[in-house]
Order: C-alpha cells, then structure tokens, then sequence
C-alpha cells in the first residue's frame, strides 16, 4: 500500500538571519520570518509526509507557540518527524517539491538541496524532486514579499 500526502508553506522575508531552504544556506536574500529557522521547503515537505500518514501538520507536533523550537533547524524536525512516521508503520518512499520564489535563483542550489533532504529522509537523492519558478511579478511572491512551497509526497509501511 502507498499513501500520498501534500503540503503546503509559505514565509515573509526579512529577518536578520541567513535564508536556509531545504536545509541549504542561500546567498544573495535576507531571511524567512519565522518561529523556526522558517525553512519553507522542509516545512511544506514536513507536511506533506504527516499528511500521507494523517498524523496532523507541522503545528501540532511542533508548535510555533514553544520555545523548544524557537530557531530550530528545520532538517531536524524533518529527521523527528521520520522517526514518528517510523514509530508508526510508515517509511518515506519519494516527495516532490515545487519553490515559487522570484528571487534569489534557485537553480545553483537544487543539488545541494536534494542531498541534504534525501540524507535526513534516509532515502537515494533520486527520490526526492526539487523544482523552482518564479510568479511571474503576480502576487506576495512576485512582488518579492516572500516564498512559497508545495510538496507531495509518498509512503510506504516499514519492512
Ligand atoms: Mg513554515
């Protein structure tokens, strides 16, 4: 049996921090807003794995309300939330994931990405699809407030 789930996250920039996407620092942007290191593509790929498991969304088991995750990095509570997905039954198979940015390019950065997700969902590079586009200037995304993400992915029982 295989279940999908999808996920969807979306970040303001300007904090006076690196931005960090799929785990990977990038140049030549200011920060995401948020509670956690607000990595958006591990946020929406976060939710779509509880999704596929229907085991509730990135709040409920990591609430940005707690400081236990205040600045958080985001591979980390990819690599917790495996381990629940394990403790229940379920292994990640494949996740597919869409960045809507306008700027910086994201390009140069999509190898390194799809390393550092794979290596924290302990499955081949191969399995894990990131993809960038921008919003065409339409929009919170194309005036360059922030950044989107939307992620599907797959899961298989463990064994
Ligand atoms: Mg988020």
């Amino acid at each position: 049996m295989i279940r999908v789930g999808i996920g969807y996250d979306s970040h303001r920039f300007g904090a006076a921090r690196p931005l960090v996407l799929g785990g990977v620092e990038i140049p030549g942007a200011p920060g995401l807003i948020g509670h956690s290191d607000a990595d958006a593509i591990a946020h929406a790929l976060i939710d779509a794995l509880l999704g596929a498991a229907a085991l509730g969304d990135i709040g409920g088991h990591f609430s940005d309300r707690s400081e236990e995750w205040r600045d958080a990095d985001s591979i980390e509570l990819l690599r917790l939330t495996i381990d629940l997905l394990s403790r229940h039954g379920w292994r990640p198979n494949q996740c597919d994931i869409t960045v809507i940015l306008e700027r910086p390019k994201l390009g140069p950065h999509v190898a390194a990405i799809r390393e550092r997700l794979a290596a924290a969902m302990d499955v081949d590079v191969d399995a894990v699809s990131v993809k960038a586009k921008t919003n065409e200037t339409m929009g919170f995304v194309g005036r360059g407030e922030g950044i989107a993400v939307h992620a599907v992915a797959t899961i298989l029982p463990v064994g």
